[in-house]
């Protein structure tokens, strides 16, 4: 008999479910004995329109330094967020995708006994990050599949050091208004960070939405977080960054990894950040995209919830597992989702017109036993 070596592993960490990404598009076809080309992917809410042209060739023009340690500072990246932005370099911190800053700020902040509040139906990282260092989830009930910021802010007590807030919600699509965030800070004490995850902001086009950057100044206790991986289109590189207090980051940057972000990443980034055009045209194929799923499923009489994002939960009004394996089958990968407690919903990331197409032909032909 060996060694109970998951006996050994923190008790949080025993308690975890790994992380099921979406599925790759080679795995489906490895098992269904499919063309990849005939496959599509609506799994993981990346920009189906491919990386931006500008971080194409900023890539090209990298590759001959890969042999070196990139930039541990990331400073031309600082830069081309600062000038975007306005922000000091100090108050910025570089990730390997958003993700790895919110572990950051797990392994800065928390220790057990710590308690950690984010909302039922949120992201799947809150609770890995938390219970990683031994931490306390507070799981707080959904209002509408929403953030119910007031019971949120009722849920802090003196042990709580961090609240994770997704706007908008992966993957419930659901958003906040700005009054909203507003009172909810002013009730949460300065000594308990607040960090608003805005890895789909760029995709929001309401003229009075809440915008994290806003309130930076005022709320030393914020940390905003973005992502390259969605709108900019580069969630293979892996990069994201906060924005917050240069103490913050200071704590941030003492437990990161010296060279946390690549080389290849670092100058993508920056590029895209420039190419305005290739932004605009995600905006707009996104909203197009949208209208075209919420249409396919009024035709086909299903709900979903309202989403700001680039994906949407379909509301299936049945066990979703089944009709996602006969998507599987058809060649179409969404993502089930009831391991955030939705087991009646698939998340459809937006794509091209004709995977949207595709994907509801598909499911026309699944709902109807065909
Ligand atoms: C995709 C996503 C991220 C971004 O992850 P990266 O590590 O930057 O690729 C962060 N938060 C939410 C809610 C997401 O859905």
């Amino acid at each position: 008999m060996s060694c109970d070596f998951l006996g050994l592993a923190l008790p949080g960490v025993q308690e975890l479910s790994p992380y099921v990404p979406g599925k790759p598009v080679e795995e489906l076809a490895r098992e269904f004995g499919l063309d990849p080309a005939e496959i599509i992917k609506l799994a993981s809410n990346e920009n189906p329109l491919g990386p931006a042209p500008m971080a194409l060739k900023a890539i090209q023009e990298a590759l001959p330094e890969l042999t070196r340690y990139p930039d541990g500072n990331g400073f031309a990246l600082k830069q081309a967020v600062s000038r975007r932005f306005g922000f000091d370099l100090s108050m910025i911190t570089l990730g390997n995708g958003s993700n790895d800053v919110l572990e950051l700020l797990a392994r800065a902040f928390l220790a057990p006994g710590s308690e950690v509040v984010f909302s039922q139906h949120a992201f799947a990282v809150y609770p890995i990050v938390t219970q990683a260092v031994g931490a306390t989830a507070v799981q707080v009930p959904a209002r509408e599949w929403g953030h119910d910021l007031e019971a949120m802010a009722a849920a802090i007590t003196p042990a709580t050091r961090l609240v994770f807030i997704a706007n908008p919600n992966n993957p419930t699509g659901t958003w906040i208004e700005r009054a909203e965030f507003e009172a909810f800070m002013a009730q949460v004490p300065e000594q308990v960070l607040v960090v608003l995850d805005e890895a789909y902001t760029e995709y929001v086009t309401a003229d009075d939405a809440l915008n994290g950057f806003d309130f930076i100044d005022r709320c030393p206790n914020l940390i905003v977080t973005r992502t390259f991986s969605k709108a900019y289109g580069l969630a293979s590189l892996r990069v994201g960054y906060a924005i917050s207090h240069p103490q913050v980051a200071d704590v941030l940057n003492r437990v990161r990894q010296p060279f946390n972000v690549n080389s290849l990443a670092l100058a993508a980034a920056a590029a895209s950040l420039e190419d305005t055009a290739y932004l605009a045209e995600s905006r707009r194929a996104n909203r197009e995209g949208m209208l075209q799923l919420e249409q396919g499923f009024r035709e086909l009489g299903l709900g979903w919830i309202s989403s700001r994002g680039n994906f949407i939960a379909v509301d299936l009004g049945r066990e979703a597992a089944p009709v996602y394996q006969g998507l599987l089958r058809e060649g179409v990968i969404v993502r089930p989702v009831a391991g955030y407690g939705m087991p009646n919903h698939l998340r459809v990331s937006i794509g091209l017109p004709q995977e949207n197409k595709r994907f509801l032909d598909a499911l026309a032909r699944v709902l109807n036993g065909e």
